[in-house]
């Protein structure tokens, strides 16, 4: 069976990088690309704008009318914009791949309603190599207990309007839950004037904005005389796409619920806590 795949914000750096890796990729196909209803870029070719050529996909900008064209859309837009369209699909049964970041509690508990109606999978990195770090991760922390500083930093490009990092905040939820600390209750988001010796169990976040860097990020794990980094740093933007892509075909024939990319991988099976986390 060939998924059909729509894609919200087809335009945008993962929109264009989502059409391309649909154009790759076997047993998906797009039937819908979408844009704001006011774009300037609605009726323009989809393939175009991704710079492939003519794929006869028009840019739509009303989900209501292409819907029953679609078995999963993928949303990698802004959080209100992605509500709307969850809770669309969950009335009418369609599968979401979400890869938009900066949500709410309150929002994320909107999702998680939505996924008792249909499948829904959401992922704060969609990338095989960050997933895996997540394992990584959990086994470090594990192991390197109490006896380390835990500072996490995180590097995008200029346009990013959310920080930390979806990505940064799962890596500081997988080593907490680890640590058996919560998060919420440990962050320190960026360090300012006399702030005092480091409290042993905090985790530090640091933020970066520059250039064009698609995502870097590190988490240090800093003992006296020693300290482990684990790094992983994203080149280009097709590693979330294909992702993305691979989770819409995966998610086509699973019942309603809420997965993430760990599920999608196969990771889950000796670390459930540290998936759960990576949202
Ligand atoms: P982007 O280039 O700004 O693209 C966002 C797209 O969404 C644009 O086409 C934008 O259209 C459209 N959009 C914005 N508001 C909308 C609305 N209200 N209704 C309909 N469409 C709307 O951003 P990006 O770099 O692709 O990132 C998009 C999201 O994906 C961010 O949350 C980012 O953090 C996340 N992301 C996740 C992963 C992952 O693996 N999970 C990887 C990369 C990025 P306009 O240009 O007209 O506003």
């Amino acid at each position: 069976m060939t998924v059909r795949v729509g894609i919200t914000g087809a335009a945008g750096r993962m929109g264009r990088t989502l059409v391309e890796a649909v154009a790759a990729a076997e047993g998906v196909q797009l039937a819908a690309a979408l844009e704001r209803p006011d774009s300037s870029l609605i009726g323009a070719d989809a393939g175009e704008l991704a710079g492939l050529g003519k794929n006869g996909v028009a840019v739509a900008g009303d989900l209501a009318e292409v819907i029953g064209d679609i078995d999963v859309l993928i949303d990698f837009t802004v959080p209100a914009a992605t509500l709307a369209n969850v809770a669309l699909c969950a009335e009418n049964g369609v599968a979401v791949v979400i890869g938009t970041t900066g949500f709410t509690a309150d929002e994320q508990a909107r999702i998680d309603a939505a996924a008792g109606k249909t499948s829904v999978c959401k992922a704060s990195n969609f990338s095989t190599g960050v997933n895996l770090c997540f394992k990584l991760l959990d086994m470090a922390a594990r192991v390197l207990g109490d006896d380390v500083d835990i500072e996490i930093i995180e590097a995008h490009h200029r346009h990013k309007i959310d920080a930390p990092s979806g990505t940064a905040l799962s890596m500081g939820g997988v080593v907490a839950n680890a640590l058996g600390r919560d998060l919420a209750e440990v962050a320190v988001y960026g360090r300012e004037g006399q702030t005092g010796a480091r409290e042993r169990e905090t985790i530090g976040f640091a933020t970066v904005r520059a250039g064009d860097v698609v995502g870097d990020h590190t988490v240090l794990f800093a003992a006296d005389g020693e300290r482990i980094e684990i790094t992983h740093k994203a080149s280009s933007r097709m590693s979330f796409a294909r992702g993305a892509v691979r989770a819409a075909g995966w998610l086509a024939a699973k019942e309603p619920g809420l997965y993430d990319m760990q599920d999608v991988l196969g990771l889950k099976a000796d670390s459930e806590d540290a998936g759960q986390l990576a949202r």
